[in-house]
């Protein structure tokens, strides 16, 4: 059993993809060939936005914009602690300080009171300048967007949507990646939607914000290609990517939905014995993992051993939250700051989700997990 099967949905679309690679590389046209242009204007229109630019890889969808925001290391941007390294780092990377931010125990994500707090205590100790929002949509379940884009707009903050795993999913009738300033997605292959190596978008309905994305994405070209106008990086997305990420678009809808059914028969399986995702109304997760919780450290433990003895791949995100991580050491966090988050990273575990998971195997793994406890 894999943890995430990409062989079957690969099997699916085999004849297709070697086709659309084959025409890539005898067309000489390896990096922002065509195939990239019409990819930006499918993902545009399937996110209900109006630019989609797209980058080397989902961290550089991030750095990307905040390199346009023009960061200086006084600048604090409000961010999960509880969520994938590059959240973070992304901030470091262009410049600012990342000020991590607790989670909600339901939804995992960023909440508006969580934020209130944070923004409060940056405000009082007067160090950094409050400049931005990294919301995250963890695990494929979109972060509560009417509440943070008016806390937003009222302190004067970019809000920046870390679509990285939530690519398909939905809030309040409009897709993942169409809320704050601009957001970020990955097509790294373990995402909802992934390439066949690394990839990333960018999305915004701002014309001169996308104009300054596409700058930086080449190393901060001009109008003419040889002067330089800003700092950029090179960001660009090879050509053999899109034609990948085209054929998988096509079939990326009938995949979310058995997404959600298996995600719908393990929750029905588990939810008297352990705590099962929380969905909000008005939201449908893309399920990026299916993560839930045991009531301790031992329990979850416990749980993972006797899935690893049957040979079922089970994973834990995350074992630190990244306000305790070595790399930010030097902020001065302490165990205790963030505490549902710190907490969370005790419980948590996800289980095996791919669209190709079949009845049988959620079988085995809930009755594994049932044995268990
Ligand atoms: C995967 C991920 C990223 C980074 O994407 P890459 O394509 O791996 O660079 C950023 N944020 C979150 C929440 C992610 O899960």
């Amino acid at each position: 059993m894999q943890f995430i099967d990409l062989q079957s949905q690969y099997l699916r679309i085999q004849t297709e993809v070697q086709q659309a690679v084959a025409d890539v590389l005898s067309s000489q046209a390896y990096i922002m060939g065509p195939a990239v242009d019409e990819l930006e204007q499918r993902l545009a229109a399937y996110v209900g936005i109006k630019h989609a630019i797209t980058c080397s890889s989902g961290t550089d969808a991030l750095v990307i914009p905040l390199m346009a925001f023009e960061l200086d290391k006084n600048d604090a941007v409000f961010v999960p602690s509880f969520t994938f390294f590059a959240s973070a780092e992304s901030i470091t990377l262009a410049g600012g300080t990342p000020v991590f931010v607790d989670s909600d125990p339901r939804t995992f994500n960023l909440t508006l009171k969580n934020l209130q707090a944070a923004y409060a205590r940056v405000v009082t100790e007067g160090k950094f300048r409050p400049r931005g929002i990294l919301a995250v949509d963890l695990f494929g379940i979109p972060a509560d967007y009417d509440t943070l884009a008016s806390f937003a707009r009222e302190h004067d903050l970019f809000l920046i949507e870390d679509a990285a795993q939530a690519f398909g999913a939905t809030y309040k009738g409009r897709r993942a990646g169409s809320f704050g300033d601009v957001a970020a997605t990955s097509f790294f292959p373990a995402k909802p939607l992934g390439c066949y190596g690394d990839g990333g978008a960018i999305f915004t309905n701002d014309d001169d914000l996308a104009q300054t994305l596409r700058s930086i994405r080449v190393h901060g070209q001009g109008t003419d290609k040889y002067d330089n106008i800003r700092i950029g990086i090179n960001g660009r997305l090879d050509t053999i990517q899109a034609v990948i990420l085209l054929k998988k678009l096509a079939i990326f809808d009938t995949e979310i939905t058995t997404r959600n059914e298996a995600a719908a028969a393990y929750t029905q399986a588990l939810q008297d014995i352990l705590e099962t995702p929380f969905v909000p109304n008005g939201v449908q997760s893309v399920w990026a993992q299916y993560s839930l919780l045991a009531a301790g450290a031992t329990e979850r433990e416990a749980i993972l051993a006797a899935l690893k003895a049957k040979d079922i791949p089970a994973a834990v995100y995350y074992r630190v939250p990244i306000h305790l991580s070595t790399a930010y050491g030097a902020l001065g966090y302490q165990p205790g700051n963030l505490p549902v988050c710190e907490d969370l990273a005790q419980r948590i575990f996800s289980l095996p989700m791919h669209p190709y998971l079949s009845n049988n195997d959620i079988k085995l793994i809930t009755d594994t997990i049932k044995e268990a406890l």
